[in-house]
């Protein structure tokens, strides 16, 4: 939420429901999209109210709420782009973008999908809560493109899994710097749409014994690493585990 409007259309107000549905720019993208949601999003709700109702409407809507979430996330980065000075793309592109990264994010990371069982001997294991998500992070090095592949997979208490997304970042970076920038994008965007109780997951030990504070970050992670530790005191509850690929 921004104090004094939403800097892109001029709405007095910025909470994150103007932001991924109501505001021009995600209004575009949606009516692009031609999805029927079954239900109008009320002026007040928020985003988590719309993950239940969705969640309600699976059985006759079955991936709706996938698609939905991956198109916000779409929504949300464009936005980011454009807030920090990029030039925004149409509609159509952020929709196609959203929607076909989902597709290939789930070819390139099929094992991701299934439910873990257990985490590493680090950690025990603990059921997740009532309301509580998990929040896998993945970070691929396409060394040959210069570029890296940011992903991550939203889960529920019960281990379904209601997101899936991810993004294209152009740059060199290490194994180690792109699985703690998954997880700084990832803890960011779960932050900006309010969900408050999270358990985030990495397979890079690295980023989870640094994020745990068990051995000293890489200096080339510590930046990231302070942006993580400070996202983390935003959450109502948050914390990490570590998991074998
Ligand atoms: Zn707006």
């Amino acid at each position: 939420m921004v104090e004094g409007g939403c800097a892109l259309c001029g709405n007095p107000t910025e909470n994150i429901l103007h932001i991924l549905w109501f505001c021009a720019q995600a209004k575009e993208v949606w009516n692009l999209s031609k999805f029927s949601l079954l239900f109008d999003i009320g002026p007040n709700w928020g985003f988590l109210d719309v993950m239940q109702k969705l969640q309600r409407h699976e059985e006759v809507r079955p991936g709706l709420m996938k698609r939905f979430v991956s198109v916000c996330w779409g929504i949300w980065k464009e936005r980011y782009v454009i807030r920090t000075g990029g030039r925004g793309k149409p509609g159509r592109v952020t929709l196609k973008n959203s929607l076909g990264l989902m597709t290939k994010f789930h070819l390139t990371n099929e094992g991701l999908r299934k439910p873990t069982v257990a985490g590493s001997e680090l950690v025990q294991w603990m059921p997740l809560l009532q309301g509580q998500y998990k929040i896998n992070s993945n970070g691929t090095v396409f060394s040959n493109q210069r570029k890296v592949g940011l992903g991550m997979v939203v889960r529920d208490n019960v281990g379904d899994v209601i997101a899936a997304l991810s993004s294209p970042m152009v740059g060199s970076l290490g194994a180690l710097e792109t699985e703690a920038k998954a997880m700084e994008v990832g803890m960011r965007f779960t932050l900006d749409v309010g969900i408050q109780d999270v358990v985030f997951e990495c397979d890079a030990l690295g980023v989870y014994n640094a994020v745990q504070g068990i051995a000293a970050p890489c200096s080339s992670i510590q930046f990231i690493m302070e942006s993580i530790h400070q996202q983390a005191r935003m959450f109502r509850s948050c914390c990490f585990s570590h998991t074998k690929r």
